[in-house]
């Protein structure tokens, strides 16, 4: 019989396991949110992953059950776990990724490089944070951001109002140094639940209006020591935090070459959809090896360099399907990938994929072909 993997939520993600997934002969099905996401061309189950018997039905017919994002709650997660299913990354792991709060203490007792910060509850604690800063900071809402959503950098205490005055009891924000980074980096890792760890390379990561826009990999005038670091960084995060899946760790990189940890994601991750065309073995595949516990894939580039552009919509909302065609056509050695939603404005709705022997030429091709729909 097949092995089974079960994954909560629909989105892109989710989708992209799919092909590798009946590649390996795994069957995959999916709690979706709601109807017509974009991965249900799996099996899939509707239904709400906060709601611990929806999800307890679902898991009952899978081998594994893992997640296309983070926001499955504690208490759902540890139902499952009670109930004897197997859950990857499990919800020890999971909640480092899932509170930046709880991550920057895990974080400090590793002795990962990161950002200074703090947790504040009220006004007079971001003043002092922001006396100690040179008057700016970045402050956060610990759970629930995503793309930019969720951090704001302040220079004055009414900047924060908002976020402070709606503070549960005992809850805080947290609040970091404004990080004067030269670029930024992601490190992604896979961990198997019986320990092995394969790194892919470090990747730099171009982010515009706090999505992600492109990624080359592996990072430019990245020399051995900086591509040691970060693997480093990656693997003692892994095991430390006890990751299972794949890990991305998205970094900054500072004039003085030091590289600080921003924040964490337990599942396949933006920084590393170049994998599926410009790696041996892609992340989505890696994740679905790694958390049915099967030996890992090699991490390998299959070329010098390789890019990922992300197709966001665009105002011309039929975009996506007037172009296809006129696309693969003009751009035959790139990779189109789309993941069937609707392109509202700033939606990643695909993503393309390039690589070669030549950076320029590379970064060239795919930002023609992803040009294409966006205008
Ligand atoms: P999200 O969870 O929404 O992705 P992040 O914590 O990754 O939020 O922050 C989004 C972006 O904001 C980062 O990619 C970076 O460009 C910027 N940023 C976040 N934290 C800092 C910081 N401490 N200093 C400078 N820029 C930051």
């Amino acid at each position: 019989m097949s092995l089974r993997v079960g994954i909560v939520g629909g989105g892109q993600l989710a989708r992209m396991m799919i092909a590798p997934a009946v590649e390996l002969g795994v069957e995959v099905s999916v709690l979706a949110e709601q109807p017509g996401m974009a991965a249900e061309l799996a099996a899939s189950a509707v239904g709400d992953y906060r709601d611990a018997a929806t999800v307890l039905a679902f898991a009952k017919n899978v081998d594994v059950v893992t997640f296309d994002h983070e926001h499955v709650p504690q208490e759902v997660l540890r139902a499952l776990v009670d109930a004897g299913i197997a859950v990857h990354p499990g919800p020890d792991a999971l909640r480092f990724a899932q509170d930046k709060l709880e991550m920057r203490a895990r974080l400090a007792e590793l002795g990962m490089p990161q950002p200074d910060w703090a947790a504040i509850s009220d006004a007079a604690g971001l003043q002092s944070f922001l006396d100690a800063h040179g008057g700016r900071a970045v402050v956060k809402t610990p759970r629930g951001g995503y793309d930019g959503k969720g951090v704001r950098v302040v220079s004055t205490t009414d900047e924060a109002a908002d976020w402070i005055g709606a503070l549960d009891d005992g809850a805080q924000l947290l609040v970091e140094e404004l990080v004067d980074f030269t670029r930024e980096l992601a490190q992604q890792v896979a961990r198997r639940p019986s320990g092995e760890v394969a790194v892919y390379p470090v990747v730099e990561t171009v982010q515009r209006d706090g999505v992600c826009a492109e990624v080359i990999a592996p990072a430019p005038h990245a020399g051995a020591r900086l591509g040691r670091v970060a693997a480093g960084i990656g693997t003692t995060i892994a095991e430390g935090l006890g990751v299972t899946g794949m890990l991305a760790v998205e970094l900054f990189e500072t004039a003085d070459e030091r590289l600080l940890v921003n924040e964490l994601a337990m599942r396949p991750h933006n920084s590393g959809h170049w994998s599926q065309d410009g790696a041996v073995t892609g992340q989505f595949e890696q994740h679905v090896r790694a958390v049915l516990d099967l030996p890992l894939g090699d991490t390998a580039p299959r070329a010098a360099w390789a890019t990922m552009i992300n197709i966001l919509g665009g105002p011309a909302t039929d975009s996506l399907q007037s172009r296809f065609a006129a696309v693969l056509a003009e751009h035959p050695s790139v990779k189109v990938h789309t993941y069937g939603k609707a392109p509202r404005p700033g939606r990643k709705v695909g993503h393309v994929n390039a690589w070669g022997e030549d950076l320029d030429s590379v970064v060239y091709e795919a930002r023609a072909a992803a040009a294409f729909f966006e205008d």
